[in-house]
């Protein structure tokens, strides 16, 4: 059972910024709205994420980190209906095979906060009390300890860390209103800081600069017959890109769809001169049952029913936006 699972996990856990995605969904399904963290190594040596949100209580400790413990379904048929980006109770489980687990958590009714190690889906330990402020840290070391073949994959620690800093950044640009930092260990100024209460085009500017931010125009739109809506920003016409920068957000997680990315871009090779591209942020929300939930939850490339009607109505938007700003 330990291998299966170890050999699941590493699959689920590919590498440290993985680790950080699913932590930062699961701060942000407990409500925070400060969330820091501090990674050594890359990720590899450590990764920290602290969070102001509801806290973990001291009974549940025992068990977060076991397979399919989440508390985010009640019932099977609520996978239909999913608005929380966990369901499956398999991020934490995972990361616990494959790394050194420490949760710290307070919750708002209890006088003190609760720590708790674990490995190998297990704690190693009774939860002690100890001081903390109410939310959850939890502390992930020795990425890959056990999977030295796994860790060799890996690319060096200042690329693993980039691949962090684009998921801090990504949830950051969604979440504006949620209050992020991102900094090396040891080190005093943060990487990546944005303020609580921020918005999506505040941060467009600390992250992509303003030459950016002021050329984007806003999208807006909804497709009744498939209860589709889209919101996002994208750059005009007139202006271009040496890189494609393309952000995509479904019901508040990130994704990859590379169907709808090709298509945006074929959209605008048809306006802006060769080797130029433009920025491209789109979040849409889609009724949960036209989501696929057999493609694993923590791939990345999501499938979703009606995807060609939907990328359509995508592109017109875009499209009719562009066309309506050069009038
Ligand atoms: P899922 O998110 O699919 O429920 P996870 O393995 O990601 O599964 O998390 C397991 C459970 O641990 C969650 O359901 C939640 O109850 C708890 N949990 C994890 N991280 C936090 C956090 N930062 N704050 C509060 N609860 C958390
Ligand atoms: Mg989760």
């Amino acid at each position: 059972e330990t291998v299966v699972n170890k050999i699941a996990a590493g699959e689920i856990i590919v590498r440290p910024a993985n680790a950080v995605k699913e932590m930062l969904e699961n701060s942000l399904d407990a409500g925070a709205t400060e969330i820091s963290i501090t990674v050594k190594n890359g990720g590899l040596g450590m990764i920290q994420i602290q969070d102001n949100g509801c806290g973990i209580k001291k009974e549940d400790l025992g068990i977060v980190c076991e397979r399919f413990t989440t508390s985010k379904i009640d019932h099977f048929e609520d996978l239909t209906s999913l608005t929380t980006f966990g369901f499956r109770g398999e991020a934490l489980a995972s990361i616990s095979y494959i790394a050194r687990v420490k949760i710290i958590a307070r919750t708002a009714d209890s006088v003190c906060a609760f720590q708790m190690e674990y490995g190998l889906g297990r704690p190693l330990g009774p939860e002690k009390p100890c001081a903390g402020n109410m939310g959850t840290i939890i502390m992930v070391d020795d990425f890959f300890y056990n999977n030295p073949t796994r860790r060799m994959i890996l690319n060096a620690p200042s690329e693993e860390y980039i691949r962090i800093q684009e998921v801090v950044t990504k949830y950051a640009m969604r979440f504006a209103h949620v209050g992020f930092s991102l900094k090396k260990h040891g080190e005093h100024v943060a990487d990546i800081r944005t303020p609580s209460k921020s918005t999506t085009l505040d941060n467009c500017k600390i992250f992509f600069g303003n030459s950016v931010a002021r050329e984007l125009l806003s999208i807006e739109g909804l497709n009744e017959k498939y209860q589709c809506q889209v919101q996002g920003y994208v750059t005009n016409a007139n202006f271009s890109l040496k890189k494609y920068t393309f952000l995509l957000f479904i019901n508040g997680r990130a994704v990859d769809c590379s169907k709808l990315k090709k298509c945006v871009e074929l959209l605008y090779a048809v306006h802006l001169p060769k080797h130029s591209f433009p920025f491209v942020y789109l979040s849409l929300e889609l009724p949960p049952g036209l989501i696929d939930v057999n493609v694993h939850p923590t791939k990345a490339e999501v499938r979703f029913r009606f995807e060609e009607e939907i990328i359509a109505f995508i592109y017109e938007t875009i499209e009719q936006r562009i066309l309506t700003s050069q009038e």
